[in-house]
């Protein structure tokens, strides 16, 4: 009987070593959580797990709070980059693709009463409107902050703003000189807007991180490229090396699974 209790048990905890990343050794380097959504999925969805609960976030950003991270903005990221300032022992960057109107709803609202930040990369030209590059078909066509509630989030000193181009393109798809006007445009129109300066870009679709005269377009034009790669990346940042990895946050991630991403880079085998 004891023999079946502890085979059973073993056999458990096989399968969720087998599940969860625990076991692995904590990784190093700067943890950049990558949000889309954050609210309830519409019917329709196909992309539910691009959708995080207010109540999950919520928990999330309580989490961080708990165990010390501070969650830096992209201007602060930018004076520990140049020597201004200290990177803290235990730091997170909070990143939003695409620039909902639900992260005004729900996601600044919990960042704002948990004491946490972030920052969100704006598609310029749907400001307002809505995610049209979606086929409305696997996801239906949600509100996209507008310039006010951009305003807004950027005065309360809550949140900062890079840019994930004008109009949400594949962009080794285009003509090099398409997607040179792609980055250099939504900076410049993004600036004027905000009266900020930007210092950071997010790829679509993470396509043309890897495809070396696309990032030296963004290069060109911001300090920091964001890639959508599941991971860490070590801090001081190699710039020469490659764009900076993220932990893509899933509407069914557990508790476990969101603390193993911060600390192993992965949750999930
Ligand atoms: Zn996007």
């Amino acid at each position: 009987m004891t023999y079946l209790i502890a085979g059973g048990a073993l056999a458990a905890a096989a399968a969720f070593s087998a599940r969860w990343a625990w076991w692995r050794p904590s990784k190093p380097g700067l943890p950049v959580l990558c949000y889309h959504k954050v609210g309830v999925p519409p019917a329709g969805s196909k992309l539910k797990d691009l959708w995080v609960s207010p109540e999950n976030f919520r928990r999330q950003m309580l989490y961080l709070r708990e165990k010390g991270y501070a969650t830096l903005l992209f201007s602060e990221l930018l004076a520990i980059r140049r020597g201004e300032a200290p990177m803290p022992e235990k730091a997170a960057v909070v990143t939003f693709d695409d620039g909902y109107e639900n992260n005004y709803v729900h996601a600044w609202k919990i960042m704002s009463e948990t004491g946490t930040k972030g920052n969100i990369f704006v598609v310029f030209d749907t400001i307002g409107k809505a995610n049209l590059w979606h086929d409305p078909a696997s996801e239906p066509w949600v509100n996209m902050a507008d310039l006010a509630m951009l305003k807004e989030m950027q005065e309360s000193g809550v949140v900062e703003y890079g840019s994930h181009t004008m109009s949400h393109p594949k962009l080794p798809k285009l003509p090099l000189e398409d997607a040179d006007w792609q980055m250099r445009e939504s900076k410049k129109r993004l600036e004027e807007a905000l009266g900020r300066e930007l210092c950071a870009f997010a790829y679509p679709y993470g396509a043309g991180a890897y495809v070396p005269e696309v990032r030296a377009l963004a290069l060109k034009y911001y300090e920091f490229d964001f890639s959508f790669t599941q991971g860490k990346t070590a801090w001081p940042w190699d710039r020469d090396a490659g764009p900076i990895d993220r932990l893509f946050i899933k509407g069914s991630d557990t508790m476990l699974d969101f603390a193993l991403q911060l600390s192993r880079g992965a949750s999930r085998l």
